[in-house]
């Protein structure tokens, strides 16, 4: 059966924040121009995924190398940016840019055994339900797949200014996981489609924040692949999302953290946002 859509593994879990937004940028094809912050994240990545891949592949590069192709990556996006989305600057950019991509590789990469980095995935069919099928495909954008003995679990690396958060009781910093299940435990479901090894371990979640603090802090997610997945007693995620794909019902959420013109293309004609 062909799909009657075909989704980025990498997108998919927006469709749990506003579907509405979702639906406006990947099934209606609508644009937004990204912030500097949005940039850096992606040149954070990129930096760290030359590192994380070269390692890998048993060719390592330095600390320097992978800034050096973050900054290539910030000078030169994808994507259209404004500079005046947000208040970041050029320079302050490249300070937190170098200082994320530096303690990355020196301070946390080492830490895990991965097997796969950013990994292409099999594309996988999920049958929605009255003629209806949408396809999941890709690669497992900013993570890794790391290996725990016998275990294997996805590390995900997530940035921006609320990427890392502060322990209410501790008073220690941690990686900001709120939102993220659906994503990781989507990445599961795909990993294990593809290689049918079943991801056992907990997923990592390292939060990189693009604040003037450029602090690197773990978090985890013990339940993401049944967010998506549910229980024998309950839908997860995708049930729902199977749901909303057959019926053409998008739900706005105008509580979303992204319910802002920066972020969401819709905005300005969006009617169920409060005005
Ligand atoms: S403006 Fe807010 S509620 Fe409307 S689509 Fe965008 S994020 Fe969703």
């Amino acid at each position: 059966m062909s799909p009657s859509l075909t989704i980025r593994a990498s997108a998919f879990a927006s469709l749990f924040d506003c579907a509405y937004m979702f639906e406006a940028i990947h099934i209606l094809g609508m644009k937004n121009v990204v912030g500097r912050r949005a940039i850096l994240g992606t040149a954070i990545h990129a930096g760290t995924a030359a590192f994380d891949s070269a390692r890998l592949a048993g060719s390592t590069i330095s600390a320097d190398d992978a800034a050096g192709v973050m900054m290539d990556k910030l000078a030169n996006p994808d994507s259209d940016f404004d500079p005046n989305k947000d208040s970041l600057s050029k320079r302050e950019a490249e300070i937190i840019g170098i200082t994320l991509t530096a303690k990355y590789c020196n301070e946390w990469a080492h830490k895990f055994n991965y097997v796969a980095v950013e990994m292409t995935t099999k594309p996988l069919l999920v049958d929605c339900g009255g003629g209806t099928t949408i396809c999941l495909t890709g690669s497992l954008d900013r993570a890794r797949i790391y290996k725990d003995g016998d275990s294997v679990g996805i590390t995900d690396i997530k940035t921006g200014s609320r990427a890392v958060i502060e322990d209410k009781k501790t008073g220690l910093h941690k990686a900001n996981i709120a939102g993220h299940g659906a994503q990781v435990g989507t990445y599961s479901l795909l990993y294990e489609h593809t290689t049918g090894q079943e991801v056992t371990a907990d997923a990592e979640i390292l939060g990189m924040s693009t604040s003037s603090s450029a602090r690197i802090a773990a978090g985890t997610i013990k339940n993401a692949k049944q967010i998506i997945t549910g229980t024998e007693d309950q839908p997860g995620l995708l049930e729902f999302a199977a749901d909303m794909f057959r019926s053409g019902k998008f739900y706005p959420n105008s509580k979303s953290l992204l319910c802002n013109e920066k972020y969401c293309p819709r905005f300005n004609k969006c009617t169920f946002r409060e005005r």
